[in-house]
C-alpha cells in the first residue's frame, strides 16, 4: 500500500465572500491510498478559519506514513481509530484520509461504498443548489444560471426579507436559508414567519454558534424547523443540539469523515433529531464520498462541483437535484487530472 498526494486548486464559479474573507481559488488536497491495482480517493480542501493549510494536511500524514501503509488496519474504522492520536487536531487530514480507506475498502470487496453497507438508496433526498451573498440581481442572475428545484440561499444582511422575496418572484423551486449566525432571536422567530409564507422549508444556524439561551426561545417558537451548523462541529456537539435546535447539518472535513459522521448520525436519530450533510468546495472526491451517506439524510447540500470550473475528478453527477451514483465501485471517484 502506497499513501500519495495529490494538490489542486480549484477556480470557484463565483467568487466566494464572508465576513472575513473572499477568494476566487480553493485549494484542495486529494489522497490516495494505492493498493496494487486499486486505489482509494479521499480530499479535504484548506480552510483559512481552521488554520488548515495543504502543507500541514501533508505533514500530518507524513507522520504516520508508516501506520497508514502498514498491514495494522483492514477496516477504514480501524484506521480511523489507530489515526486519531496523532491527527485528533487535524480533522481535514483525518477525513481525507478516512474518505480514501472507505473508497479502498469497498473496492476491495467489489461493491458501491453505500451497498457495502447495506443502504438503499432508493430514497434519497435531491441536493440544493447554494446562491451566494450578492446583490439581488446577481443573486437572480445565479439562481437563472442553473434552474434547480431546491436552493439554499445565503442570508446574514440588512436586507434578508427583501432578498428572498425578491428570488421567490423568479422561481417556484423549494428555498432553504442559511443565516450564518447573523440573527437574533427575534429576527430569526419573525423570520420564519414571513419566510414560511415564502416557500422556504427550515433556517440554518440562525444564531451564534454559543447563543444556546437564544435557541432555547427559537426552536419552540420558530414556525420552521432550525438546523445547527456552526453550534455542531465535532461528535459531542450533536447531543449538546438536542433540544436547541431540529436538526443538524454535519461537515466531514469539520468532523474527520465518514466514519465520525456515521456515528454522529446515529446519535442525532437517537435523539430525534433531523440530518442534513453540508459540504465545502470539494471536487467530485469529496462530493461522492457524501453521496454514499444519502440513504441516511433528510437534506443534503452537496453543490460543490457545481460551484467549480476545473474539476479534476469524475464520480457523482447531478439530474436536477437528483445525485446519480457512478458505475464504479467505492465512492466512484476517479481522478482524470493528475498533479
Ligand atoms: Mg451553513
Amino acid at each position: 500500500m502506497s499513501l500519495r498526494f495529490h494538490r489542486f486548486d480549484l477556480r470557484l464559479k463565483h467568487t466566494f465572500t464572508i465576513a472575513h474573507d473572499s477568494r476566487d481559488v480553493q485549494p484542495s488536497l486529494i489522497v490516495e491510498l494505492r493498493d496494487g491495482p486499486l486505489s482509494g480517493f479521499g480530499e479535504a480542501t484548506s480552510n483559512k478559519y481552521y488554520g488548515i493549510t495543504l502543507d500541514r494536511m501533508i505533514d500530518d500524514l507524513e507522520g504516520i506514513r508508516g501506520l497508514i501503509e502498514s498491514n495494522e488496519w483492514t477496516t477504514a474504522e480501524d484506521l480511523w481509530q489507530l489515526a486519531h492520536a496523532s491527527l485528533k487536531d487535524n480533522p481535514f487530514a483525518q477525513c481525507a484520509l478516512d474518505e480514501a480507506a472507505h473508497d479502498l475498502v469497498a473496492k476491495r470487496a467489489g461493491k458501491p461504498l453505500y451497498r457495502h453497507w447495506n443502504l438503499d438508496a432508493s430514497q434519497n433526498p435531491i441536493t440544493d443548489y447554494t446562491i451566494g451573498i450578492d446583490s439581488v440581481d446577481n443573486m437572480v442572475l445565479k439562481m437563472q444560471e442553473l434552474p434547480w428545484p431546491l436552493y439554499k440561499i445565503k442570508l446574514g444582511t440588512p436586507d434578508d426579507l427583501a432578498i428572498v422575496q425578491a428570488l421567490r418572484q423568479h422561481t417556484d423551486a423549494v428555498f432553504r436559508v442559511d443565516a450564518n449566525c447573523a440573527w437574533t432571536a427575534d429576527t430569526a422567530i419573525q423570520n420564519a414567519l414571513d419566510f414560511k409564507a415564502l416557500g422556504v422549508e427550515f433556517i440554518e444556524q440562525p444564531l451564534k454558534a454559543d447563543d444556546w439561551e437564544g435557541m432555547k426561545r427559537v426552536v419552540r417558537e420558530s414556525v420552521l424547523p432550525v438546523i445547527a451548523d456552526e453550534s455542531c462541529i465535532v461528535e459531542s456537539d450533536v447531543e449538546r443540539c438536542a433540544g436547541y435546535f431540529h436538526g443538524i447539518n454535519i461537515k466531514l472535513t469539520k468532523c474527520g469523515g465518514l466514519t465520525p459522521a456515521r456515528r454522529m448520525i446515529d446519535k442525532a436519530r437517537q435523539l430525534g433529531l433531523k440530518v442534513m450533510v453540508g459540504c465545502m468546495n470539494e471536487t467530485s472526491v469529496g462530493i461522492s464520498a457524501i453521496a454514499q451517506l444519502l440513504p441516511l439524510l433528510d437534506y443534503v447540500d452537496m453543490d460543490g462541483t457545481l460551484l467549480i470550473t476545473n474539476d479534476p475528478a469524475t464520480g457523482v453527477t447531478f439530474d436536477f437535484g437528483r445525485v446519480i451514483y457512478a458505475d464504479e465501485n467505492g465512492t466512484g471517484a476517479n481522478l482524470i487530472l493528475n498533479s
